[in-house]
């Protein structure tokens, strides 16, 4: 555009110089300067030829300002295309990767479309949020231009798009069904690997959906939505993993948005509440405390189970008000109990990033007459064990009010010894898993017995879960684990049969030595657990 315009005034200017030149070998050629002389000879006394002179001038002096005038205007014709193109730009791309942006896919979508076969992925990163949250917006933007360089340097020849906050595009030629999946997994593992942003490195990940389009923008638009729907499954399944689309996932995802909503209205009519699930001393045998378990029946008969509808209330940001209904439910059941019965609630890893909820959950219970005292925080050891202020903050508030903190799921996560002394915590849970294998393998046996040391040499307590008959029972008392749970000794139960559970007891308590099956403590048929990642 820049050459165009130059070029333009270019021709002008020679077109007029041409003009002039045709003008004087004319005026030559037909003797002009006779008539001219002797018209100026004629009218000597009127000063015509002083006018004509002055008139040459002005006209001289007219053309130079003209010269500069038609250069200023070409500067300036050429700064508003400029300008132009700019805002044109940077309409249609993402500033900080450079990358075309959503408009830009629109605008190709709404032509005709590529006529030949397409294959288009959806990229999706795992952990971008939290990245986010928790290192600030320089690193989430740093992650995010490091992403963009990763996949141009993977497919130089085609186009890619940023879409959204850590949505990416790839629409690249052909639709070979290998090629794709090789491509798919190349970009997972691409993304997956260490980030340097700023001044640190970053673990993110990617989920990723392809689908293929057959020529034409309708086909690219579908084969686009389907490479979503891809993604989304790819992330249902673990993240971090490449998936080809395939049409029973159109199903899941209208199940999905359909539970989505029907999740948004529960926590806004506070139709979820929470089970209570006792934990026992095995000492004693009488009622340590209750873990709260949350139950959502969707019609009568009809539960879902926590490890999906916590899984999903995590990603839509519902888990906050959920976490704060339940633990207000629970308050205003657990301080009729007697006083040394506590209770024990769940926190979603998610929660700890928000800094501020320690002190909003301390309100609550100040609200509903519960001490914090009698409360233990339920949450699993990789959630805390990354030394993030926000968690530490939230916890630390938490201990700072008396409550107390258990290391869920333990055994299942990845912390290191090391990092186990450097945080405070008074309860260790080890986890289902071991407690189920017990009877299958010496090695089994081993871990939950070094569990238990380790609980004692740090002087913290020790609960098993998931103890579900006798001899896993017997063995874990053998081995000086504190407290049980599990259905053998009671199933999560709503809040009467709780109250009821603890009257039971305290009528006929049982002797130390034998804990029987307690038939008050299955009136409601516990779901089936999932163990949930973080
Ligand atoms: P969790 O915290 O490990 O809870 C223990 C799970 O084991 C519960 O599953 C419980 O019903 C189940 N369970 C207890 N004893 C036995 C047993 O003897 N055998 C077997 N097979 N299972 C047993 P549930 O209620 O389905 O909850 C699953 C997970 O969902 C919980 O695992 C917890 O991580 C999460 N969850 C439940 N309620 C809440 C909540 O209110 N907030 C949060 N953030 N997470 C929750
Ligand atoms: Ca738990
Ligand atoms: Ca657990």
């Amino acid at each position: 555009m820049k050459q165009k315009s130059g070029k333009k005034v270019f021709l002008e200017i020679l077109g007029w110089t041409l003009v002039f030149m045709f003008a004087s070998v004319l005026a030559v050629a037909l003797n002009v300067h006779r008539y001219v002389d002797s018209f100026l000879d004629a009218y000597h006394g009127y000063y015509i030829d002083d006018l004509f002179i002055s008139l040459n001038i002005a006209g001289l002096v007219g053309l130079i300002y003209s010269l500069f005038r038609v250069k200023d205007l070409t500067v300036e014709n050429r700064r508003r295309r400029e300008a132009e193109r700019n805002v044109e730009w940077m309409a249609t791309h993402d500033a900080l990767t450079t990358l075309p942006n959503r408009r830009m896919l629109d605008r190709v979508l709404a032509s005709e479309g590529p006529r030949s076969a397409r294959t288009v992925f959806s990229v999706d990163l795992d952990g971008f949020k939290r990245v986010n949250d928790l290192f600030g917006h320089a690193v989430g933007n740093e992650v995010l231009k490091a992403v963009a360089e990763r996949l141009k340097a993977s497919f130089p020849d085609d186009t890619l798009y940023r879409i959204g906050g850590d949505e990416f595009i790839v629409i690249t030629k052909g639709a070979d069904a290998d090629l794709a999946a090789a491509s798919a997994q190349r970009i997972v593992q691409q993304l997956t690997a260490p980030i340097d942003a700023d001044v640190m490195t970053v673990d993110v990940g990617a989920s990723v959906g392809y689908a293929f389009s057959l020529g034409g923008a309708d086909a690219l638009n579908t084969a686009i939505l389907h490479s979503d729907y891809a993604m989304y499954a790819a992330k249902a399944a673990g993240r971090n993993r490449a998936m080809a689309f395939a049409s029973s996932m159109e199903q899941d995802v209208y199940k999905r948005a359909r539970l989505e909503g029907a999740l948004k209205r529960a926590v806004r009519e506070g139709t979820i509440v929470p089970h209570f699930q006792p934990l026992i001393d095995l000492k004693t045998n009488r009622v340590n405390g209750f873990e709260a378990l949350a139950r959502w029946e969707l019609q009568p008969g009809e539960f879902i189970s926590p490890a999906e509808f916590i899984a999903l209330a995590e990603e839509t940001g519902l888990i906050v008000p959920l976490t704060e209904h339940l633990l207000r439910l629970c308050c205003i059941e657990a301080r009729n109990w007697p006083q040394e019965v506590g209770l024990a609630f769940n926190l979603s890893p998610v929660l700890l990033s928000d800094a501020v909820l320690g002190l909003r959950l301390i309100k609550i219970m100040s609200e509903e007459g519960f001490l914090p005292s009698r409360l233990e925080l339920e949450i699993t050891e990789s959630s805390v064990m990354k030394d993030y202020p926000a968690a530490q903050k939230v916890l630390g508030d938490l201990m700072e009010a008396g409550a107390r903190i258990a290391l869920d799921d333990f055994g299942t996560g990845y912390s290191s010894l090391s990092q186990l002394s450097g945080f405070s915590f008074d309860t260790i849970k080890i986890d289902r898993s071991f407690v189920t294998a017990m009877n299958k393998g010496e090695r089994q046996d081993k871990v939950i017995r070094a569990i238990v040391a380790l609980g004692s040499g740090l002087g913290v307590k020790t609960t098993a879960e998931g103890i579900e008959d006798e001899e896993q029972l017997a063995y874990l008392r053998s081995l000086g684990c504190d407290i049980g749970q599990g259905y053998l000794l009671g199933k999560p139960m709503p809040a009467e049969a709780a109250r009821r559970f603890m009257q039971e007891r305290l009528a006929n308590p049982v002797p130390p030595s034998s804990v029987q099956t307690d038939s008050a403590s299955s009136p409601v048929a516990a779901l089936p657990a999932k163990r949930r990642r973080a």
